[in-house]
């Protein structure tokens, strides 16, 4: 499941590089610690779905962007992602 930490922590990388938005600036509208947030973003970890709700909220864009590709697709729809 590791694939799935990764795919997410790249989206929302991609989506905080996007909303021009740093870890210490999500962290806190998050009312998350930095380090979780960073433990977050690298695999193994991954967000729960509420926090992809609160994160796409704070970044102002779409949860469904967020959220793993679909396992039955044999490529991610992100390079690298897995
Ligand atoms: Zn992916």
């Amino acid at each position: 499941m590791d694939w799935m930490g990764r795919c997410v922590g790249n989206k929302v990388r991609r989506a905080m590089s996007e909303a021009e938005i740093g870890a210490s600036g999500l962290a806190r509208e998050l009312g998350m610690a930095e380090g979780m947030l960073l433990v977050r973003l690298v695999a193994p970890s991954t967000f729960t779905v509420a926090e992809l709700i609160l994160v796409s909220a704070v970044l102002d864009c779409d949860v469904a962007g967020l959220l793993p590709c679909d396992p039955r697709r044999s490529i991610c729809a992100l390079t690298g992602c897995r």
